[in-house]
């Protein structure tokens, strides 16, 4: 039995997909960082260090499909309080991805109510400076590694809270689910043509080491 790398439903390899395998022929997703160990192709192995930049995706949650068993993937939602349907579609936030204290809050709101109302949003000015507060705190934590591959984590929706209802995300302990994985998807409500605070994270990951999709796009 020879167990392949898989990549988007082909063998890194070459080897194509599953059904075209020997019967026994098993796979292991490469974005699986614990089961990718497993593979014993030798040439999905030498393939596999080439694929290894991790890639994070960033999207609406109504963009995307219902989770599929076979081909697992970290679902996380990117906002401070996810509503129960996106709660049920995803396994926890990404740390630091979205506003996160009072100041912050505040400046979320305006900016929502700006782009709710066109005559508001003509300056932009609620939106400048909610996305200038978050620019700051994401270079820092870019530099600081925060949102690295590898070091950049998710908390899991049980986290404990604080008492102005945003959660511990920094505080380490218990509630940290784990690495955000390649192949991670952040989610947020806002629809793909509305201003989201995803846009404004992409450049950030970038800058942290990740490759980064946005609306199934690259971001460059
Ligand atoms: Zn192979
Ligand atoms: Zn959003």
């Amino acid at each position: 039995m020879t167990i392949h790398a898989l990549k988007h439903g082909l063998a890194l390899c070459g080897a194509g997909r599953p059904v075209d395998w020997p019967e026994g022929d098993r796979w292991v997703s490469y974005e699986d960082h614990d089961a990718r160990e497993q593979a014993t192709c030798q040439g999905c192995l030498a393939a596999l260090g080439p694929a290894l930049r991790w890639t994070v995706h960033l999207t609406s949650a109504s963009l995307l499909a219902p989770p599929d068993p076979a081909w697992p993937r970290l679902v996380l939602a990117a906002m401070a309080k996810p509503p129960p349907w996106v709660i049920a579609l995803t396994r926890g936030r990404p740390a630091h991805a979205f506003a996160d204290g009072a100041d912050e809050r505040e400046l979320m709101s305006a900016a929502i109510a700006e782009r709710a109302n066109p005559l508001l949003s003509q300056g932009g000015t609620a939106w400048a400076a909610y996305a200038a507060a978050l620019d700051a705190r994401w270079s820092g934590l870019a530099l600081e590694q925060g949102l690295a591959p590898g070091t950049w984590h998710w908390m899991r929706h049980d986290t404990t809270w604080r008492p102005d209802g945003y959660p511990r995300s920094r505080v380490p302990g218990h509630e940290i689910g784990g690495p955000v994985r390649d192949g991670a998807i952040l989610v947020c409500t806002c629809r793909p043509r509305e201003g989201c605070h995803l846009r404004i994270l992409a450049p950030h990951l970038r800058d942290a080491g990740w490759d980064v999709t946005l609306y199934g796009a690259p971001v460059p």
